[in-house]
């Protein structure tokens, strides 16, 4: 089996209303899509997304495009069970040329999220040559349904304490049993008060978990994380940039009891191994959509049993419940169930998997066992390569 094309598309979707992180303001949601044609039948389809895509609009997407045009030759003509060698080489082209195809080494971040659809579609296609879905050849299912949560109380214009209430509910009524609560947008004291609010809303028995997006320094950290604790926090997640974690990470966790979990943001297994390594999380975030795709999961999956670290996936279960599941310390999938933070993940699908008393089952269609639908692709996409 030889892939014979390479199509990307682009899809953004609008929010009704924005929303914000501690660092962002969120107006659309943004997917790349890469298909991979084989001359044997089977399409591969891969997705990724990544920080590039908050600077969309002509120059963001002239890049993805470029970069896209420019690793083709490493991938069409290639055997999709070559996955690694197509890995190695594409990784390569972060620091040198490959093959007469001079080095990326300027665009490493938006490489890697390119190569990282590639690589989630070749794993794709190999599921369906052989007739079996990816968490098969990721070493086979260690658990059958995969816990998941859910990602909301991102902060709105205008937000009052009852809209957190409803949100609460909302989840509740879903069959969620873990929350994530955006933090570092406003005063430690204005987020703990919050908290308190979500908290005194779902009562004992949910697992609350805080995301501070890489907005605080470390005294802003320590100060909001100990006016946090009193309510019961299952994790605090990015508080402070990635650029000196390895320093902060360790000064916090010296002064808080809350577990740390970080990771989202590296954008190679080399950068997951350090955090694991040096001992900087309790649970490590994997987004393999923009770092390097499964084939960089399956590297830090190895290395997290080693160091009996739980992983949590980084946004799309669709992809990560393949990998959760048949990783040794997979622990938790990342979710959203508001159609008004993500439409994409309401629309893209032709059958989306559901997630039922907090848990996504396993698919047992070969591949990803993904179909999407063709009318969200043309509503919200753009061909890009
Ligand atoms: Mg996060």
């Amino acid at each position: 089996m030889k892939v014979t094309r390479l199509d990307t598309y682009f899809l953004s979707a609008p929010l009704p209303q924005p929303v914000s992180t501690s660092t962002h303001r969120i107006t659309s949601v943004s997917e790349v899509v890469v298909k991979l044609t084989t001359d044997a039948g089977p399409v591969g389809i891969g997705e990724a997304h990544g920080p590039f895509l908050f600077q969309q609009g002509p120059d963001g997407l002239r890049t993805v495009s470029d970069i896209i045009t420019a690793i083709t030759p490493l991938v069409v003509g290639q055997d999709p069970f070559d996955a690694e060698r197509i890995w190695q080489d594409l990784f390569a082209l972060t620091y040198t040329s490959v093959r007469g195809i001079p080095t990326l080494a300027r665009q490493q971040r938006p490489l890697v999220t390119a190569m990282s659809a590639i690589d989630i579609a070749l794993w794709d296609l190999k599921g369906k040559a052989i007739g079996r879905p990816v968490w098969a050849l990721l070493g086979g299912a260690l658990r059958r349904r995969v816990p998941a949560y859910v990602t909301g109380f991102y902060y709105r214009d205008g937000e009052r304490p009852d809209d957190l209430v409803r949100e609460a509910a909302m989840y509740v009524a879903q069959g969620y049993r873990t929350l994530k609560v955006k933090v570092g947008g406003l005063t430690p004291e204005a987020d703990a008060e919050r908290v308190g609010v979500i908290r005194k809303a779902v009562g004992k028995d949910v697992a609350i978990m805080l995301d501070a997006n890489q907005g605080w320094n470390l005294p802003t950290a320590v100060r909001a994380a100990t006016l946090c604790a009193p309510h019961d926090i299952f994790w605090l997640e990015d508080p402070m940039p990635w650029y000196d974690e390895r320093r902060t990470l360790e000064r916090l966790k010296a002064e808080v009891d809350i577990p740390i979990a970080a990771g989202e943001t590296e954008y190679s297994p080399f950068g997951l191994r350090t955090m694991l390594a040096e001992g900087l999380v309790d649970y490590l975030i994997i987004d393999s959509t923009w770092a390097g795709g499964l084939t960089t999961w399956r590297k830090a999956a190895v290395m997290a049993e080693l160091y009996q670290i739980p992983l949590a996936a980084h946004h799309d279960p669709q992809i990560h419940v393949h990998a959760i599941a048949a990783s040794p310390t997979g622990f938790i999938l990342e979710s959203f169930a508001d159609p008004t933070r993500d439409p994409l993940w309401f629309e893209l699908f032709r059958e989306r998997p559901s997630i039922v008393d907090g848990f996504m089952a396993l698919p047992d269609a070969p591949g990803l066992g993904l179909e999407l639908r063709d009318d969200t692709l043309q509503k919200y996409g753009v061909k890009i390569g």
